[in-house]
């Protein structure tokens, strides 16, 4: 087997990775670069966006954009590999934005049509036995694999962290699914942000609770798609005995989650308490007045016009918090967002913890996992994941378009 990490060998964002294996091709993820990146241009790549696609496919880990953002780029007879409820969430948040932007619309066809699996499943694409490993990241249904080819074990982690409400048992996991590995193609994103990880999602949770004691309008700007953070908040919400507001957008993403059958959903976390998710009715009555001044509320909103508005109109105190990376708001951040950082203004708080592992656990996950090579992937700082690990492991630095035949 041979490994070629075509993008994302010193960048966050944009990864793809190729597994190649007696003349066929097995492609993981195909996303966006983040703003800022420093490699420019589409990627051309054998097997994938140019020549013969027979022997080749895609499989997706999860539905951040930096992970699945440019399949629409892809030949559409390419087979596409993604997790059922990923898949289905992405295709509610495509149909959402396809409103204004048309060329969705195609990106929602390939996924209609792609191969799904579901948490442990296993198949075969040609030489290679992939096994789907459930991980916990701010992506939901997001997932690591195991490939096997010619003798050769090698897990591909995929963007995860160990300290959300669905990472207990990663131990039991990786012992089960993960053992005998030679090669760990990893993550590495928070080897320079130390403190991006300091709260776990339960004790943010917890934060969360505690403001909640004020009976006020608490809103919160989150990421549509972060469902451990979304359903941790309204259940504080229910703890609190305060109603709970979203849009109908997002009320379908919710819904979606309570209603896939996905092993999850057997938690109480992704289910609906004594009162349901209410859908915010952008016209204010009465009722809905007293209501807020009575309980006060958790409402869930985005930086759009009609949530600034809704925002200004709501009757007695607010307090707004920030629930995603603060370098959407920082200005000397590429990624900076001037529309979030005006509906967010200047009197927030901030609650978030990292979607990604930090380097203590990192250090454990790797130990239970034991392999022969590392091959780091998703960082910015290479050179320091090679430090970190270099005494124990052999960490293999390539660049990006670079291969490394593997050795069994
Ligand atoms: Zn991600
Ligand atoms: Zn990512």
């Amino acid at each position: 087997m041979k490994i070629t990490i075509h993008r994302g060998t010193d960048q966050i964002g944009g990864c793809v990775t190729e597994y190649e294996s007696n003349g066929w091709r097995l492609f993981v993820d195909f996303g966006e670069q983040l703003p800022g990146s420093k490699h420019t241009g589409a990627l051309e790549i054998e097997g994938l966006t140019k020549g013969d696609i027979s022997k080749s496919a895609l499989l997706i880990t999860h539905y951040h954009g930096d992970h699945i953002g440019c399949i629409k780029e892809l030949p559409k007879e390419l087979p596409i590999y993604m997790g059922k409820l990923g898949r289905d969430i992405q295709n509610i948040y495509l149909k959402h934005i396809s409103n204004k932007d048309k060329s969705q619309k195609v990106v929602i066809e390939m996924l209609n049509g792609a191969h799904c699996f579901t948490p442990g499943d296993k198949f075969d694409i040609g030489p290679f036995n992939i096994t789907a490993i459930n991980i916990d990241h701010s992506a939901f249904d997001a997932y690591a694999f195991r490939i096997e080819a010619d003798g050769v074990n090698v897990y591909h982690t995929g963007d995860f962290r160990t300290h959300g409400f669905r990472s207990r048992k990663i131990d039991k996991l990786l012992k089960i699914y993960a053992n005998n590995i030679d090669y760990v193609v990893c993550e590495g994103t928070n080897v320079s942000r130390k403190d991006a990880t300091s709260m776990t999602e339960r004790e943010l949770q917890t934060e969360f609770q505690k403001y909640l004691k004020q009976k006020k309008s608490h809103i919160v700007y989150l990421s549509s798609t972060n469902i451990d953070r979304l359903f941790s908040f309204y259940h504080a919400a229910l703890r609190a005995g305060m109603p709970f507001f979203v849009d109908k957008y997002q009320m379908s993403i919710m819904d979606a989650v309570v209603n896939s059958g996905d092993m999850w959903t057997k938690s109480e976390l992704y289910q609906y308490g004594a009162h349901k998710p209410k859908v915010l009715s952008w016209h204010f009555n009465e009722k809905f007045v007293n209501t807020v001044l009575r309980k006060g509320c958790v409402l869930i909103a985005r930086s759009k016009q009609n949530f600034d508005d809704a925002i200004e109109k709501l009757p007695g105190e607010k307090q707004k918090y920030l629930s995603m990376w603060n370098g959407y708001v920082d200005k000397t951040k590429e990624a900076y967002n001037e529309k979030l950082a005006q509906s967010l203004g200047t009197d927030y708080i901030e609650l978030h913890t990292s979607g990604h592992i930090d380097m203590s656990s990192m250090h454990e996950v790797l130990r239970l996992l034991n392999p022969k090579a590392i091959i780091p992937i998703h960082t910015d700082n290479p050179d320091a994941f090679a430090k970190l690990f270099g005494d124990e492991w052999n960490v293999i630095l390539l660049k990006d378009g670079e291969s490394i035949a593997c050795q069994k």
